[in-house]
């Protein structure tokens, strides 16, 4: 057994885990799904939305250009990083300067992807984490299950606990309310005490140089504001040529992420305070980071970089659902993630994510910007079998699949000796076990197979015509 193996098996042996995970997506799913019902021009907004990306990806170098001349007239700093480690290197020399003890950071996956934690960790600046789920995670030591709740494999109840043994004066925590406010009073002096505030970034709008970041918590514009240095990371796909695009962008968004119209904080950043600003950062940095967006371009994933990180995906996701974020072992989790992984970690090392997938195709169906991400997780699997990274059982059964598959007369017999065999090992119209398919019955039972094949059932349809 490998190590995504046994993450997988730890998972579906978790029954708390397996609640956890159905609390939030059933309900992710279904206020999205009555959000999309109340706005009757969806399907026309997603197909604009997957145009301003493409338009965006296809003219990337004009759009940073644009971005970056008009970010520096604001009074902007900006940095560019081509790896991970780069923007790492550039986010603690900025604190640095800024002679930074504590800083402050609002959600941002793309931190997670490049480090950023641990760099500013092993820099000895303290982090505190402010996203109310980034809290718990932080306490916890763990890592994001998920993109839009990285929390989601906790329960109330565990971070009821995880509260009592950190929080200075919880006080009770019965209800989420309390556990809110809780946090709340834990975190508000760190807020006001921090140097610097690190934020991701929503959007870049191109023809302004501001930023958007979007939040239901309030604590992005808590984090970039009391400090004295705004740190903005950023990938470069996060462009849009003007607020016109942003607001077609974060209808989608939010929708597909909450069920929300939007947001309760959505915040337009652009530079540092000005003269007779009562407040805000004294220094605004800006770091762009490639960090192997520019080689999913070469690698023909271009569609990927589209991907505006609402998570929609991994809740329709039949297998995210049953196994949650950590078991992928990924900063990206469910369909998305198999695509991203590869790219960024290496296929030999991630090639067992793209097989975690049905190809049932309903994380492309929901996915606001119409991703085709079914197809891309094929196309790194075709990958995996030309680099001979299959399993030699899997390969095998391909090889006498193809065989058989090629010759029509050899595969109905072989159709017909399983449908007289597999009834064998039926008990009550399941089969619970059976020779060669424990990688299926281990967890769940197969229905018993019909009593005809389709092909059998076809030609006797044809012949009563
Ligand atoms: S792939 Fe689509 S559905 Fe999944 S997170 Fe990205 S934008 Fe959302």
């Amino acid at each position: 057994m490998n190590a995504f193996h046994g993450r997988v098996t730890a998972a579906l042996a978790d029954a708390t885990l397996k609640i956890a995970i159905d609390r939030t997506t059933n309900t992710a799913r279904a206020k999205r799904a009555a959000a999309i019902a109340a706005w009757p021009e969806f399907a026309q907004a997603r197909v604009l939305g997957r145009d301003i990306k493409d338009h965006v990806i296809a003219n990337m170098e004009y759009y940073l250009n644009q971005f970056e001349t008009n970010a520096k007239k604001t009074g902007a700093k900006i940095h560019w990083a081509r790896t991970g480690q780069e923007a790492c290197e550039i986010v603690v020399g900025i604190c640095k300067a800024a002679n930074a003890k504590t800083v402050t950071r609002s959600k941002s996956m793309l931190g997670e992807e490049i480090g950023l934690p641990h760099a500013l960790e092993a820099a000895g600046i303290e982090r505190v984490e402010t996203d109310l789920a980034e809290h718990i995670i932080q306490l916890a030591h763990e890592k994001p299950s998920h993109i839009i709740w990285p929390a989601l494999h906790k329960t109330r109840e565990q971070v009821g606990d995880l509260f009592r043994a950190n929080h200075t004066d919880p006080g009770a925590l019965e209800t989420v309310e309390q556990m809110v406010n809780s946090a709340r009073r834990n975190l508000r002096e760190k807020f006001m005490a921090a140097d610097v505030g690190i934020s991701g970034a929503n959007f870049l709008i191109a023809d302004t140089g501001a930023i958007c970041t979007v939040t239901n918590e309030g604590n992005a514009e808590l984090t970039t504001t009391p400090p004295r240095v705004h740190i903005v990371t950023a990938g470069i796909e996060k462009l849009v040529p003007s607020m016109v695009e942003a607001m077609t962008m974060l209808r989608l968004l939010v929708r597909s992420a909450t069920g929300a119209e939007l947001t309760q904080y959505t915040t337009f950043h652009a530079g540092p305070k000005r003269t007779g600003d009562v407040d805000g950062p004294e220094e605004f940095h800006i770091v762009l980071v490639d960090a192997g967006r520019t080689t999913m371009l070469a690698e023909g994933l271009a569609e990927m970089l589209r991907c505006l990180r609402c998570g929609a995906c991994m809740n329709h996701c039949v297998v995210y659902r049953q196994i949650g974020g950590h078991a992928y072992g990924a900063t990206y989790p469910g369909p998305m993630g198999s695509v991203i992984t590869p790219s960024l970690d290496g296929l030999e090392k991630s090639q067992d994510l793209p097989r975690a997938c049905t190809l049932n195709g309903q994380c492309q169906e929901v996915c606001p910007v119409a991703i085709p991400l079914p197809k891309l997780i094929r196309g790194w699997r075709t990958k995996a079998w030309v680099q001979g990274y299959e399993p030699v059982y899997t390969a095998w059964a391909l090889r006498i699949w193809e065989f058989l598959a090629l010759r029509p007369a050899l595969y109905q017999i072989a159709s017909n000796m399983a449908l007289r065999v597999m009834p064998v090992f039926a008990k009550g119209g399941w089969i619970a076990k059976m020779p060669l398919a424990g990688g299926w019955t281990r967890y769940r039972d197969m229905p018993r197979p019909q009593a005809a094949t389709f092909l059998a059932q076809y030609k006797k349809r044809q012949a009563a015509k």
